[in-house]
C-alpha cells in the first residue's frame, strides 16, 4: 500500500466511528491522518541523510506501546537480488498538539539505512520531541 491508499483508509475508518460516535452522543475528535514510509518503486521518494539522533528515538518510539498488525506481508521494492527485506507491521503515534495521526512501517528501519530514505521535516521533528 502506498502512503495516501494508508490515509485513505484511516480516513475512512475514522469517519465511520465519528457518525457511530455522533449517534451514541459522544464528543468527536477529528484527526489528520499522515502515512510516512509506505514507499512504492511507482513513486518517487525524498532521500538524505537522517541524524542518529533521530533514528535512536523512532526506535525508541517504535518499541513502546502498541504495535499494529498490518494486512499481510510487505516485500521491499528496492532491495536488488533475492534478499528482499520483508516486514509486516506497523505504528501509529499521535502528535495530539497538531492532531495528526501518524503511521509507519516497520520497514521505515530499513528504506532509511539501507536505501537513504528521508522522512518529511514534520515528522522529524515530531519524533524529536516525542
Ligand atoms: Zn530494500
Amino acid at each position: 500500500m502506498k502512503n495516501h491508499e494508508v490515509e485513505q483508509e484511516h480516513l475512512e475508518m475514522q469517519k465511520k466511528f465519528n457518525q457511530h460516535f455522533l449517534e451514541e452522543g459522544y464528543a468527536i475528535e477529528d484527526f489528520k491522518f499522515v502515512a510516512v514510509g509506505y514507499l512504492d518503486s511507482s513513486e518517487p521518494f525524498e532521500r538524505g541523510e537522517v541524524s542518529n539522533a533521530f533514528l535512536t528515538k523512532l526506535n525508541i518510539l517504535w518499541s513502546e506501546g502498541l504495535v499494529l498488525g498490518s494486512a499481510g506481508c510487505h516485500v521491499c521494492e528496492f532491495c536488488e537480488g533475492d534478499n528482499k527485506a520483508t516486514s509486516s507491521s506497523e505504528k501509529e503515534l499521535i502528535d495530539r498538539e497538531n492532531k495528526i495521526k501518524y503511521f509507519f512501517p516497520k520497514m521505515i528501519f530499513h528504506y532509511i539505512e539501507i536505501h537513504k530514505f528521508k522522512p518529511s521535516n514534520e515528522f522529524i521533528a515530531f519524533v524529536m520531541r516525542s
